[in-house]
């Protein structure tokens, strides 16, 4: 069975290679992002194996479609970038790797609050260059603060365990209740009462119809003044325009964005010689309580082995007629 990798950088080429030892599948890997220019590529291939960046609208389904391909297998968690009903229509297979390693992308969020907080960032740039005035690095106890947690599935509810060790309040908002988030201490409360109490806020819900900017401006504005805000889930979930407002009013005293509504072609590209025309983004960067990484929450080595071997073991099980739970369609 031949098959087709895209988006491949030269990580998945690595561990997909090495997982690949207990397989022996015949994998081509393409460095281009699959979309209606590259995806003529696919044509003899059975399997696309597809991250983030690709682009599995109808126009792209219908033409893997028409070459052939049957089985569409994601290299993530979130599949957001698929048109499911078109892949519906045209019969697809489609899988996922539903949880690689929650603790990758919960450690980081916890990352970016203590980063942000504590202006760890900007200390070391300071120190590079000999400053060592502490001025602007003052930060606060994260004990006894108020943490909101939108999304207690499994990253969720491991960010949640990890904040409890720091003696916070936790709240929490998810339409399906977790028991375990419960134990710890985590309260469920309405939306409004989540935003109007929390001094931090971290996204951990898929993007979703119900989900797309959910943090807008009526959102913003029912927040403490002052509120940090998180987002390691997906750039959908917040609308950039209402961030940068609410940055400029002071109503949002920080910002840590792993991800970015419009980041297709900009993260995961090595742009540092080009002119970025996205200019609600360059303003984004110009807050220095504002920080922002390429999508790197689940870039950990054992996340990484982990989609890998499920990414494989997905294709093997198709090939079986066995594929559970990690099926979509
Ligand atoms: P999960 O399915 O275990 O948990 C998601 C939770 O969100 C569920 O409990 C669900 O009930 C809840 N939810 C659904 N709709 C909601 C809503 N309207 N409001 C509040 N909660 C809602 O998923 P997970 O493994 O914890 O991943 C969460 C998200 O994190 C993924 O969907 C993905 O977008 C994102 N993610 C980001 C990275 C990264 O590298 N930055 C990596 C992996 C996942």
């Amino acid at each position: 069975m031949k098959i087709a990798v895209f988006s491949s950088q030269s990580f998945d080429k690595r561990f997909l290679t090495l997982a690949n030892q207990n397989y022996g599948y015949d994998l081509t890997f393409f460095e281009v992002e699959l979309n209606p220019k590259t995806v003529a590529l696919a044509k003899g291939f059975t399997v696309v194996v597809c991250f983030v960046t690709d682009q599995l609208n109808a126009d792209v389904l219908h033409s893997l479609s028409e070459q052939g391909v049957k089985f569409i297998d994601l290299r993530s968690a979130g599949f957001n970038h698929v048109d499911m009903p078109a892949a519906r229509q045209y019969g697809f297979t489609v899988a996922r790797v539903p949880a690689y390693s929650p603790y990758a992308v919960a450690e980081f969020a916890v990352g970016l609050i203590l980063s942000l907080n504590r202006k760890i960032h900007r200390a070391y740039e300071r120190v590079r260059e000999h400053n060592f005035a502490l001025e602007g690095l003052m930060g606060f106890d994260l004990h006894g603060k108020t943490v909101g947690i939108i999304g207690t599935g499994k990253i969720g509810e491991v960010f949640c365990r990890i904040m409890h060790g720091f003696g916070v309040k936790l709240l929490g908002y998810d339409p399906v209740k977790n028991p375990n988030c419960q134990k710890i201490g985590l309260r469920y409360v309405s939306l409004d009462e989540l935003y109007s109490q929390s001094d931090i806020i971290s996204l951990h819900c898929p993007l979703t119809k119900e989900t797309h900017h959910l943090i807008n401006a009526a959102a913003l504005e029912k927040m403490k003044t002052g509120v940090m805000l998180i987002n390691t889930g997906r750039g959908g979930l917040t609308d950039a325009k209402a961030l940068i407002a609410a940055l400029k009013s002071g109503k949002l005293g920080a910002l840590g964005i792993d991800v970015y509504e419009e980041e297709e072609g900009l993260f995961f590209h090595d742009l540092s010689s080009e002119i970025i025309q996205d200019d609600t983004f360059v303003r984004l960067q110009t807050f220095p309580n504002v920080l922002i990484t390429g999508h790197q929450a689940f870039f950990t080595l054992e996340a990484l082995t982990h989609i890998a071997e499920t990414t494989l073991k997905n294709i093997q099980d198709f090939e079986r007629g066995n594929l559970k739970e990690t099926l979509l369609l």
